[in-house]
This record gives C-alpha cells, structure tokens and sequence, in this order.
C-alpha cells in the first residue's frame, strides 16, 4: 500500500500556506468584495512581498497595509442644537491607524456651531498629517 508522504509540500499556485511564514502577516483584501486572502512579507532590504492576490489592487492594498495602515474615519460631532445634536463627519482621506484614536478625541471634543453645509470643513489639517473633516450633512438650526 502506497502511504501519503505528510511531509510533502504541496504544489500548484497557492501562495497563502499558514506555517511558512512566521514572520509574514495575514489578512484578508478589503479592495474589493471578493476578500482574498492576503500574506504579507518583508525583507531586511525593505521589499514587501504579497501573495494571495488576485490583483494588482491587492498587492497595493496589502503593502501600504503593512508598510503604513490607514483608514477612513467617520463619527458624529456635538453641535449647538438641541434639535439636531450631533453632526455627522468624515475624514477626507485615509488616516494612518495611529492617529485615529488621537482624531476621534479631538473630534469628540468640538462643539460645532449650526448651520452647516455638507462638505464644510470642520478639522483641518489634522496635526499636520495633511487630512481634513468634514460635515456630510447640512444641518439647520430649524429643520434639515
Ligand atoms: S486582491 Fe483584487 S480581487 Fe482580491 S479582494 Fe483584493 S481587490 Fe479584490
């Protein structure tokens, strides 16, 4: 009887194997739905190595994820209005992940004052990081 050799690696293009790389990161594409697998690698040249992707978005995806992780942030600011007491942000551009909790706090910490347009800035240049927010909403003191 012919016995499977446990040891064996296994062939073909399946580039995400768990045990290879205990220095590697894994995690799963958010680019587009599909959600591939990511493992993210790299080198003490500075070289970042992605497999699992299915595209180039991917790979860029899982670079900038591993180099400098950054994320949209949106949240709710207070207001002045009793009747619409808080107002919806956003960042406009993606935040590096250590400042989030940083933005959050400022954020939290305002008091905007209504009226407000939506796309009026209402943080700019967060700590010199180059990234504004903004209202998405337009709020009155009286009605929407
Ligand atoms: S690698 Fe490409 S196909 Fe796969 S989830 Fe990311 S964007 Fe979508």
């Amino acid at each position: 009887m012919k016995r499977s050799d446990s040891s064996a690696q296994p062939e073909g293009n399946n580039p995400v194997h768990h045990n290879e790389a205990p220095d590697g990161k894994e995690m799963i594409c958010i680019a587009c739905p599909i959600g591939c697998r990511l493992l993210v690698r790299g080198n003490s040249d500075g070289d970042v190595l992605v497999t699992g992707n299915k595209c180039a978005r991917g790979r860029e995806y899982g670079e900038e994820e591993y180099r400098a992780p950054r994320r949209m942030v949106t949240c709710t600011c207070r207001t002045n209005s009793d009747l619409f007491p808080r107002l919806p942000v956003r960042s406009v551009a993606a935040v590096p992940k250590e400042l989030i909790d940083d933005l959050l706090h400022d954020l939290y910490d305002l008091t905007i004052e209504l009226p407000v347009r939506r796309g009026d800035l209402v943080l700019k240049n967060f700590r010199n990081s180059g990234v504004d927010v903004v209202a998405t909403m337009t709020l009155r003191n009286r009605g929407v």
